[in-house]
């Protein structure tokens, strides 16, 4: 069985210790390769490496930097289908999302800020007769990226890419659960000859390699993305050790529709919004809210739409969804629509595990769900799923929407739907998170900030927030 390596000062090599976890292929249960059991030798021996090749690589011009990161974006462009391939069977999303959405997205993201620094502008304050002040933006060193499974290498490009062009080197751990594209990407970097040290990849376990690199001290910054609950513990951590940190955490994102919208429209996009990737996206709308007034005409469309989306095999052209990422995550999904019945829901749509034939039969399928009739302080409305389950709920006035949507403990992404400009700047305006879209979702212009409020993080990640991020200012005050 193929054994996947870490990626550490240049060469791929096997974990120090020897030992090897099961990487499992969603769409049929099946273990197919084996991932690196890192620990804390592995970690030192890639943040050794990142130190040393940190002189070098912050010492060359942004111009240079940046053709080092093209050449990553035109290799992943060159090896875009094989990508996507990989992606869809570790993952068990649909190949043509990965193909549409994540591979091209990780490439943009190498392409974005290779090309952002080329534009980069630095501060500088006058003081006249008295002299000036101008500010540098040094890179921290060597930094830790850390991602989730749920977009494999979109993600995990996303937070490399910003803290490589600004001048760090890094040391990242992908998802245990989804090893195999950071993988592809270190025989990349081998490919295309990107610089030694650099650029290090530590596979393995969050609370073992991914604790190692948290708690090591030549780390200077943790950009994470994940769990809150993780986020929180990485913070213990990382802030007694006074390191930087970008924590990108949970959501229990709303979308209100309002009874003034483009109805065809609303149903359209809150379908995306809810079961896109299986429900896996931390900006997933997985609570609806939905003026009283068209809340029966929206419900019969919303349903008409969600019976149409085909659960199969991620391969499958046809296939809308595909397999949840793992069992335990698939259990989990499954133990919240039980609480869903319990709390008082109704089962409008789905509910089930859906059964597929040889040799898909050991997958992890779950049908899009839909329910309706649960109060918005219960469990089910409060805490994040992170998978195809979406709520119901009527509401009469904007100010009873906002009361509903404000009301967890996130606050990521919100969508609203009306074709009322003043309210939706309103809603805008007064929704708790750090992401609105107004009758859409999920468009990003990666120059804008990215990140939430309340349990859902701390800090912005995008444009030059993120390139701030991986560096520290400097003020030089010249007095004449
Ligand atoms: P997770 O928190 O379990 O793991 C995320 C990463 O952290 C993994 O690489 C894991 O190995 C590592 N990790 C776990 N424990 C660690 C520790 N003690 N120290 C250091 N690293 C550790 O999250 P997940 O299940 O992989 O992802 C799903 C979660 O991610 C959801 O809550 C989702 O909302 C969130 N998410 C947020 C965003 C965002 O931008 N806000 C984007 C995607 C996913």
């Amino acid at each position: 069985m193929e054994k996947l390596q870490n990626y550490i000062g240049g060469t791929l090599q096997a974990p120090v210790g020897n030992q090897y976890l099961d990487n499992y292929e969603p769409a049929t249960g099946q273990v197919y390769s084996l991932i690196p059991r890192s620990d804390a030798d592995d970690v030192a021996a890639a943040v050794a490496a990142a130190e040393e090749a940190f002189p070098a690589w912050s010492a060359l011009s942004n111009a240079e930097r940046s053709k080092h990161l093209m050449a990553i974006s035109n290799r992943i462009a060159e090896r875009l289908d094989e990508l996507a391939l990989a992606e869809s069977r570790d993952n068990g999303k649909p190949f043509k999302l990965a193909q549409a959405v994540d591979i091209p997205r990780a490439r943009d993201n190498f392409a974005f800020f290779a090309t952002a620094i080329l534009h980069q502008e630095d501060e500088f304050h006058n003081m006249g007769a008295k002299g000036f002040n101008y500010t540098l933006r040094q890179p921290l060193g060597s930094v830790a990226c850390i991602s989730p499974w749920n977009l494999p290498l979109y993600l995990f490009s996303w937070k490399i890419a910003p803290a490589l062009a600004s001048g760090n080197c890094v040391v990242a751990k992908p998802s245990e659960v989804t090893p195999y594209t950071a993988y592809l990407l270190s025989q990349i970097c081998i490919e295309v000859g990107f610089p030694a040290g650099v650029l290090n990849i530590v596979h393995g376990l969050g609370a073992e390699a991914g604790q190692a690199l948290v708690e090591n001290d030549t780390v200077k910054a943790i950009s994470f993305t994940g769990g809150t609950t993780t986020g929180a513990r990485i913070a213990s951590i990382a802030a007694p050790k006074f390191k930087k940190m970008s924590l990108e955490l949970g959501g229990k994102n709303p979308n209100i529709i309002f009874d003034d919208c483009d109805l065809e429209r609303a149903v359209r996009i809150s379908t995306r919004a809810a079961f896109a990737n299986q429900g896996q996206i931390c900006l997933c709308g997985s609570r609806i809210f939905i003026q009283r007034g068209i809340y029966e005409q929206f419900k019969n469309a919303f349903l008409e739409r969600v019976k149409g989306l085909k659960v199969g095999p991620p391969q499958e052209e046809s296939s809308r969804m595909g397999a949840v990422v793992s069992q335990a995550h698939m259990e989990k999904i499954l133990s919240y629509i039980d609480l869903a019945k319990e709390e008082g829901g109704n089962i409008l749509h789905g509910g089930k595990r859906v059964q597929m034939e040889a040799p898909y039969e050991g997958g992890y399928y779950l049908e899009p769900t839909v329910i309706e009739g649960l109060d918005y302080t219960c469990r089910t409305n409060q805490e994040e799923i992170f998978g195809p389950v979406v709520t119901l709920t009527p509401f009469d006035t904007e100010e009873e929407a906002l009361t509903m949507a404000n009301s967890t403990e996130y606050g990521l992404a919100c969508t609203i739907f009306t074709q009322d400009l003043n309210k939706a700047h309103r809603v805008a305006r007064d929704i708790h998170s750090g992401i609105v879209w107004i009758n859409d979702w999920l468009v990003r212009d990666l120059r804008t900030p990215f990140g939430g409020v309340k349990n859902s993080g701390v800090g912005r990640e995008g444009g030059f927030e993120a390139l701030k991020f991986f560096t520290e200012a400097k003020n030089v005050c010249f007095n004449y």
